[in-house]
């Protein structure tokens, strides 16, 4: 018996990607006004640390894009003041505000599922949860949710299994009586398939490969996830 859907949020739910190059652009045209290191320079180092950081580690503080301009600011000898850093960051969230867009269908699977389901979101957040809040407010989210997790409530992100414990933990079910659906096999449904949840892998905006042993269906947009559920509790 299915007693809650968990979510993902960017690139699930909303389409983070697009968003992101966007932003990206506009950090590197702020360092080039502060710091005159060419964009195309800037953004090699920065995507590198960008990969290498948000895949070593669970533990929270290692996700900050703070860290990471900081960190390419000194590989690239120059010395990083903390006020620019910080205000080209907070830059960078207005930037995703304005550009990321909910999927067509998200609202209307969210409004459906909520009458039968209790609804988690599960978001790595960059910094402060306030940010996150914010965008989420903003886009006109968070009512859908029973309960909303971001890296600050529990000091760790995917894929560790502490923050998937505490989300079933809150809304009091059983990780066997959960469906947890996410665009990223490793960090989103992993840990999920190990605690005995059911998978669901949405690929409506990007399409990694996945590892099959931890996908148990896959759509190709949120507004398959319905049916898909049906499905599912029909077993
Ligand atoms: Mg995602």
């Amino acid at each position: 018996m299915k007693k809650a859907v968990l979510f993902d949020y960017d690139d699930t739910l909303e389409n983070f990607a697009p968003a992101e190059a966007v932003a990206d652009v506009f950090i590197a045209e702020q360092i080039q006004k502060h710091y005159d290191i060419a964009p195309r320079d800037f953004l090699k180092e920065y995507n590198n640390v960008k990969v290498n950081r948000i895949h070593k580690g669970s533990q929270s503080e290692e996700y900050s894009r703070i860290l990471w301009i900081t960190e390419v600011l000194s590989e690239l000898g120059k010395r990083p003041e903390y006020g620019v850093v910080d205000s080209i960051v907070e830059g960078y969230w207005r930037v995703i505000a304005k550009e990321a867009k909910l999927f067509p269908n998200t609202i209307t699977v969210l409004n459906k599922l909520g009458k039968k389901y209790k609804l988690a979101m599960i978001s790595d957040s960059d910094g402060h949860k306030r940010i996150k809040d914010e965008r989420l407010k903003k886009i006109g989210i968070t009512k859908y949710f029973d309960l909303i997790v971001t890296s600050d409530d529990t000091g760790y992100d995917k894929p560790d299994k502490r923050v998937f414990l505490y989300t079933c933990d809150k809304l009091g079910v059983h990780p066997k009586e959960c469906i947890m659906v996410g665009d990223s096999p490793k960090r989103d449904l992993m840990t999920p398939k190990r605690l005995g949840m059911t998978t669901v892998w949405t690929t409506e905006c990007l399409r990694r490969d996945a590892p099959q042993k931890w996908v148990d269906y896959e759509i190709s947009e949120i507004g398959e996830l319905w049916g898909i559920i049906e499905l599912i509790t029909k077993k």
